[in-house]
């Protein structure tokens, strides 16, 4: 999976997600990524989010659109929805994977339960502020 997530300037966010589907996948199988709420979701209103790992799990829990409503509904922070529905109902399910989020004042969560999850981060300018992560590093260090 390819995806990405973007707040502009305007307060508009967007998020995107692109993938091959899972190994060995059956002939016409639809997974998570082209079905918005399960792989993508966003909402100007609380985040932007794009997930990847096995999309059974992403669907069955509506995993991307979870987090927005844990934030609209629930009043939580980004980085706590984001963990309590991957550490928490993903989990629960026997899903692994992961997603990345931005939220409409511009945090970041890149939380994941699998063994690891490439990812990183980029300012305004265009610059890496977090950096690309390929193991088991629950807690990203800040580059800046
Ligand atoms: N989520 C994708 C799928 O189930 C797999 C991936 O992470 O690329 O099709």
């Amino acid at each position: 999976t390819v995806g990405c997530v973007a707040l502009d300037k305007n307060g508009n966010i967007a998020a995107g997600t692109s993938t091959g589907g899972m190994t060995n996948k059956k002939w016409n199988r639809i997974g998570d990524v082209p079905i918005i709420g399960a792989g993508t979701y966003a909402n100007n209103a609380t985040c932007a989010v794009s997930g990847t790992g096995w999309g059974e799990f992403f669907m069955r829990g509506v995993v991307a659109y979870d987090i927005s409503a844990m934030m609209e509904y629930k009043k939580m922070s980004l980085e706590e929805a984001a963990k309590k529905v991957i550490q928490g109902k993903l989990t629960e399910l026997r899903g692994e994977g992961g997603i990345i989020a931005i939220d409409n004042k511009g945090n970041i969560a890149m939380e994941f339960n699998s063994a690891g999850m490439y990812r990183a981060a980029m300012n305004k300018k265009g610059e890496l502020t977090i950096g690309i992560y390929k193991e088991n590093e629950n807690s990203p260090e800040e580059n800046e």
